[in-house]
């Protein structure tokens, strides 16, 4: 019987261009680290988080929250400890909570020996989710659960369908180091949107996603537009204009924020290009004096891994 596992928990970005709130992919080299034990004692305990300043305390942890959502719902009569290793900064839009909310229910499942389905973890998860932002959000947690692309068609049921990967589709992410709140990044979004803007973003949405299904590289380019969010949130992100100019001119086939921000994403297609695109949005930075972290990683479709 195992005990004891180490996992790898993927960064993701949500919000992906045109699918606000719906879209979101895994990464693979952008991720922490969990080590979850089974106990004898009954409950969740946080014993270590390195890394990062982030409560110990479980109802305060979103590892710890996700995890006792899966207890509650198992007929399971022992408890787990849990070791956190953070490499994702939290508030980055790159997915720091959703990494911990998963890994810790994807591994508790793991050790359980696989009781739940994976959009049942989804919604576990999903209540870590509500303790970092306030909302059960899934576009971070479903492409960390299921990897790759996934599109969240409906919370009421639930339902996540799982896209496929390209296989030369790469992503280059930008983390300028200031603070972007997502309650302020929600609040200067409109509420409405005329049905003419409505119908150009869902255009793009089916071309996004037909794209990913053909492995058609132009289309995924051509659809990897927002009508709706980014020309608003973009002014809260130093020379966001400039990083996605740039980046399209060095191949990137498209360019947008990342999570809420201020993170900013590109998907190229092959490493070569990525890298160049990497190049091309780190020049931008040190011309401005912005600091930033870099990220290049190939799309990840298989989520949370044992390391
Ligand atoms: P991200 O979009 O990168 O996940 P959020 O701002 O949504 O960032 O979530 C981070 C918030 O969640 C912070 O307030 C942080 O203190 C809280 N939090 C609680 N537990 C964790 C954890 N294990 N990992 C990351 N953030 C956590």
């Amino acid at each position: 019987m195992k005990n004891k596992v180490k996992i790898f928990c993927p960064g993701t970005i949500a919000n992906i261009s045109c699918g606000f709130d719906v879209l979101g992919v895994a990464l693979d080299s952008v991720g922490d680290e969990m080590v979850i034990t089974k106990t004898a004692e009954k409950g969740i305990r946080i014993t270590k988080i390195e890394g990062q300043q982030l409560p110990l305390e479980t109802s305060k942890n979103v590892a710890g929250v996700a995890g006792l959502a899966l207890l509650e719902a198992s007929d399971y009569e022992g408890g787990f400890e849990i070791e956190i290793y953070k490499n994702i900064k939290p508030g980055s839009g790159i997915g720091s909570s959703a990494a911990s909310s998963t890994g810790a229910v994807w591994a508790m499942n793991h050790l359980l020996d696989n009781p739940f389905s994976t959009t049942e973890l989804v919604k576990f998860a999903m209540e870590g989710e509500r303790l970092a932002s306030g909302v059960a959000h899934a576009d971070n947690v479903a492409p960390a659960l299921f990897g790759g692309f996934t599109l969240v068609r409906s919370y009421e049921p639930l339902d996540i369908i799982d896209i496929p990967v390209p296989n030369e589709l790469f992503a280059t992410v930008i983390h300028p180091q200031i603070e972007i709140k997502t309650s302020e990044s929600r609040k200067i979004l409109k509420t409405n949107i005329s049905l003419e803007t409505g119908i150009k973003q869902w255009g793009n949405v089916g071309g996004l996603i037909a794209g990913l299904f053909k492995s058609d590289y132009d289309l995924i380019g051509r659809s990897l537009v927002d009508h709706i969010v980014e020309p608003i949130r973009s002014i809260l992100i130093p020379s966001f204009d400039d990083i996605k100019k740039e980046s399209l001119a060095a191949g990137a086939l498209g360019c947008g924020i990342s999570g809420s921000g201020p993170s900013i994403f590109t998907f190229s297609k092959g490493l070569d290009t990525a890298n160049k695109v990497g190049d091309a949005m780190r020049r931008v930075y040190e011309k401005v004096g912005v600091d930033f972290d870099i990220h290049v990683s190939k799309i990840n479709s298989q989520g949370i891994k044992i390391v």
